[in-house]
């Protein structure tokens, strides 16, 4: 039975990497250093594996950016516009070395004439990890370009001592996870080309003394085509052939391999790896099947990689020792579910006893406590007598207990009123057919009313006094003081300009979920727990570790101050329940839905304190709502069902001439138009500026009856937009939408903006408004 693990977070314990990368973008630091921060992480990172007692340890699981990207730059998979970097060794491009190039794909490349947009980011399944999107072209040709992994091998293996394992992303996966560039083929017909390269890679691992190489193939997780499944096949019949000796791990993880599991079984591969924590099920599918006749070993996930909480060890003895019965112990790997890049480092450097207490602390482990827990595992089968290995096992024991009895967990007032929801604490009291025109005649609003999204600039002062608050510089008084003259300011400005519905501006708001989790009973906050997102960019999620209870109203101060200072209707601001729980470590010990529904409640009782204390217009953020979707797409009603009641019981509970807005930062509706309808929000406001307006073709095409606030700025940008073009954009939405159902609002949140531009942009945005109104 081996200990392995499938990726180790490179960020390093208090983000090394991130500051040595930014502080080599801003030309502070030199290549070298740069490389060596890289080595001394990576090499730390190998080190306390082994020491851990890890038998097969990862490498090339380091990333200066995205193993995504790595990969594209292995392969060679460089678009077009980046050849100037590659293959110009000129006096102005003299150092522009694969990592200047590398760097480029990532970020752009503004220099010396030259002007290279990035490389699209994305989504990386259904975690909040960003990938570097790979570009193909019809013509397109792989070839070995970077010694990335061939180097990464052997510092690895003179750095342990013994041989590691060398981790790849699969060839199917990653010609899947990249973009066709231009019409006429399908990424998959680049099969033929790419295999070469890998076999080149294999070849030179085998050389230089690989034994095990891991191939990530998490697309394995999604719903294939017969021909992307065909692919896998013919992919892995073909390495198999070229390469006897290797040994292949197989993994994929985030989900069941569910109908691709048959393939998988059969890939002549010399073990699979199973995400146990995702899918408890499919191990028991799997002994049922022939695949206990063969030799292929199981790599058992059980560790979560994707979360917080310590391992229930017994369990997980058990469902080893179920698979052992059936497939003997030298057919058996243990492992972290996934690589665990998705949870924090180290919770040892976690001291600050007002974040995590001690007892909340022994209810959790970070990546360096799961590789204990790997190895106690197989410990605890190899030696059942071990002192060590028991007493850890009984300590844990004591903790999975003390956690499920602990006061500080369990609410029963919460449970109980979860417990009571009917059908009609999800409704509003009327259809919006009844509610549009009383909201109507009280907030008597022009035609094209005009709003911002909640956020104005969170400038250099705002984040300076908010931290003085913090180290305790500034007295709460003196801070409220400033928020206050911020707030002021806001409304003064926003009536100058002409804005409609006004908003207060969030200044003394750090995050849109961390400023709610730090009101909230059951959020507790660490003090190191990084993630990476992207690049050097790096999350702390809130840790909701219990039942969710609102002690006391959260932004009604704040609203009603605001509200106080103008007769314009100003919006109440709120995070909804689904982007709370889907940027957090979310509870293990009950459904996802139930946290859900219980972070619902204390928002619906903001909603109602708002409404109480005179607010008539309260947003509830939801950008979350479409990033929480399920891999797979049968399972997507079960999550909308209850996302969407979730939302609608926050929504609900006010009087029918009270407006309910809604905002998403994205427009991808088309497959869940009836979910987002279904929402019932009187407003919803959306991301349309860069389509065009385009992606309002699922709310036309739905009929979609609710009032629609399409941007009609980019606000990721300091461009001021021109009126001409709102009014252009404000036209084409009003061929396709009625005309008194449309919102005029940015993008997004100015939280990211200067002031300068988003005065003259807001400026310019109310007067489209007013030009469109005269054109109807
Ligand atoms: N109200 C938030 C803001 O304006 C919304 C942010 C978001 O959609 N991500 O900043
Ligand atoms: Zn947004």
């Amino acid at each position: 039975m081996i200990a392995h693990n499938l990726g180790y977070p490179r960020i390093g314990s208090h983000r090394e990497l991130k500051r040595a990368s930014e502080q080599f973008w801003a030309n502070k630091i030199t290549r070298q250093q740069l490389q060596d921060a890289g080595r001394t992480i990576r090499q730390g990172n190998w080190l306390t594996q082994q020491q851990a007692g890890i038998t097969l340890v990862p490498c090339n699981d380091f990333s200066f950016y995205d193993q995504v990207l790595d990969m594209s730059l292995t392969v060679g998979a460089i678009p077009k516009r980046f050849r100037p970097l590659l293959d110009q060794p000129d006096a102005a491009h003299q150092n522009a070395d694969q990592l200047t190039l590398y760097f480029a794909m990532a970020r752009g490349y503004q220099q010396d004439s030259l002007d290279l947009k990035a490389m699209e980011m994305t989504k990386w399944f259904d975690t909040n990890y960003h990938y570097i999107v790979p570009e193909f072209t019809a013509d397109q040709t792989f070839t070995l370009l970077s010694e990335k992994v061939f180097d990464e091998f052997e510092e690895a293996r003179q750095t342990l001592g013994t041989t590691p394992k060398p981790v790849l992303l699969g060839p199917v996966s990653y010609l899947l996870l990249g973009k066709e560039k231009e019409a006429g083929f399908d990424r998959l017909d680049l099969l033929d080309r790419l295999l070469p390269v890998y076999e080149a890679i294999l070849t030179r691992l085998q050389a230089q003394g690989a034994d095990w190489i891991q191939l990530d193939e998490p697309t394995l997780s999604l719903d294939l085509t017969n021909g992307q499944q065909a692919a896998f096949a013919k992919t892995y019949n073909r390495l198999r052939v070229q390469f006897p000796k290797l040994n292949l791990l197989l993994a994929s993880y985030f989900e069941c391999y569910g109908s691709n599991l048959n393939l998988a079984i059969q890939l002549p591969v010399d073990a699979l790896h199973l995400d146990m924590v995702r899918c408890p099920s499919q191990l028991d599918d799997i002994l049922q099947t022939d695949f206990v006749h063969k030799s292929t070993k199981l790599s058992l996930g059980v560790v979560d990689g994707r979360n917080i909480w310590i391992n229930d060890l017994e369990k997980s003895q058990a469902t080893i020792q179920r698979a052992v019965e059936k497939l003997g112990q030298h057919r058996i790997l243990v492992a972290p579910s996934c690589s665990l890049v998705h949870v924090p480092v180290d919770l040892n450097s976690e001291t600050n006893e007002q974040g995590l207490t001690p007892e909340i602390k022994q209810w959790l482990a970070f990546a360096r406590q799961k590789l204990d827990e790997v190895v106690t595992l197989i410990t605890l089968f190899r030696q059942p007598e071990n002192a060590q290995a028991t007493a850890t096992l009984a300590a844990n024991q004591a903790s999975l207990v003390a956690r499920r009895e602990s006061t500080l967990i369990n609410r029963s007032a919460v449970q109980a009123r979860l417990n009571q929801l009917t059908e009609k604490d999800d409704q509003r009291q009327s259809e919006f057919a009844v509610r549009q025109p009383l909201q109507q005649a009280r907030l008597q609003l022009p035609l094209f009313p005009t709003t911002t999204i909640g956020s104005f600039p969170q400038t250099e002062t705002v984040r300076a006094n908010r931290a003085k608050f913090k180290k305790g510089e500034i007295t709460l008084d003196q801070y409220e003081d400033f928020i206050r003259a911020e707030t002021e300011q806001a409304i003064r400005w926003q009536e100058a300009i002409g804005l409609d519905v006004l908003v207060h501006g969030e200044f003394e708001r750090n995050d849109m979920v961390e400023y709610f989790g730090e009101l909230l009973d059951g959020f507790a906050f660490s003090e190191n727990g990084w993630v990476q997102s992207y690049g050097s960019r790096c999350v702390k999620p809130p840790i909701i570790y219990g039942d969710v209870y609102r002690p006391e109203p959260m932004t009604v101060r704040w609203a009603q101050f605001a509200q106080s200072l103008t007769n314009k209707p100003v919006k109440g601001m709120l995070t909804g329940p689904v982007t709370i729980l889907q940027w957090s470590f979310v509870r293990d010990d009950q459904p996802r839905r139930d946290t859900c529904l219980q972070i619902a409640l204390a928002i619906h009782d903001e909603v109602v304190d708002l409404e109480a204390a005179g607010i008539r217009v309260i947003q509830i953020d939801e950008p979350a709502i479409r990033e929480g979707l399920p891999l797979r797409k049968d399972n997507w009603k079960t999550y909308l069902d209850w996302a969407v009641r979730a939302f609608r019981i926050s929504a609900s509970g006010v009087q029918n001439d009270t407006q309910i807005h809604t905002h998403m930062c994205y427009s991808e509706f088309n497959d869940m138009i009836e979910a987002i309808a279904n929402m019932d929000a009187d407003v919803i406001t959306i991301e349309t500026s860069r389509s065009q307006m385009e992606l309002l073709d699922a709310f036309v095409n739905f009929n979609y009856p609710y009032e629609i606030g399409p941007g009609v700025y980019d606000i990721h940008s300091p461009r001021v937009p021109t009126i001409e073009e709102m009014v252009d954009l404000l036209q084409k939405a009003t061929n396709v939408l009625p005309v008194r159902n449309l919102w005029v609002n940015p993008d997004c949140g100015l939280k990211t903006r200067r002031w300068p531009e988003t005065t003259e942009s807001l400026k310019n945005m109310v007067q489209a408004a007013q030009t469109a109104r005269e054109l109807v």
